[in-house]
């Protein structure tokens, strides 16, 4: 794979998806365990809500489930993920003094931080070089031919030694724009893709 002309192209297409200054990384933290199995409007609407409430892992920690859940309701499992949020924020406060750890072994330590939310908190919280790989990210690299994996873990590793590192902070975003909107789960409209000669999915003609 041509990997420069790969990244030009998708930059062209979206040119405000790419990697921008990091984000604060508690509210990386729980806007990535809020959009467990949620949709990406719904997170969003929810992770707003709680993190205007309760900015800090300091005020999170102390608030009530009841009131946590009345926030968060429009995210699935908010029942689930009040609990969570909390127990992660009581943790940072009690073991990190309420700083988000910047390093992968100590945040995959974290109750409800798998190695999608880690490596979405270093990259998008501390800008530091990682690779998210959510479900865009896994189908589209497949597709592509990138890789040939049948997990989002097995992509993250496979990604890794393969994807040049100054791609690793732009991958995650580009991919998502792309799989949104071009490079779609069901129906992808390939006829418009702007990559479709670095493509090697068979299904691409149809
Ligand atoms: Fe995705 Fe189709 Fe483009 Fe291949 S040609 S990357 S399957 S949209």
């Amino acid at each position: 794979m041509d990997f420069n002309e790969l990244f030009i192209r998708l930059k062209k297409r979206f040119p405000d998806a790419g990697y921008s200054n990091p984000r604060d990384p508690f509210s990386v933290l729980i806007s990535t365990i809020i959009s467990q199995r949620t949709r990406d409007e719904q997170t969003h609407v929810a992770a707003q809500a709680l993190l205007s409430a309760y900015p800090t892992a300091r005020n999170l920690a102390t608030a009530e489930i009841k009131d946590i859940e009345k926030l968060i309701k429009s995210a699935g499992f908010y029942h689930v993920k009040a609990r969570k949020v909390r127990e992660v924020s009581r943790i940072i406060l009690k073991e990190y003094n309420g700083s988000i750890p910047d390093d992968y072994e100590s945040l995959i330590r974290l109750p409800s931080v798998g190695q999608k939310t880690a490596n979405c908190v270093l990259v998008f919280g501390f800008g530091k070089e990682a690779i998210p790989v959510d479900t865009h990210v896994h189908r589209i690299s497949n597709r592509l031919g990138i890789i040939d994996t049948k997990t989002p873990e097995e992509s993250e590793q496979a990604l890794r030694k393969i994807l040049p590192e100054k791609y690793w902070l732009d991958i995650n975003h580009l991919f998502v724009q792309f799989g949104r909107n071009i490079c779609r789960p069901i129906g992808p409209r390939c006829a418009k893709c702007p990559v479709f000669d670095l493509c090697s999915w068979e299904g691409r003609f149809k």
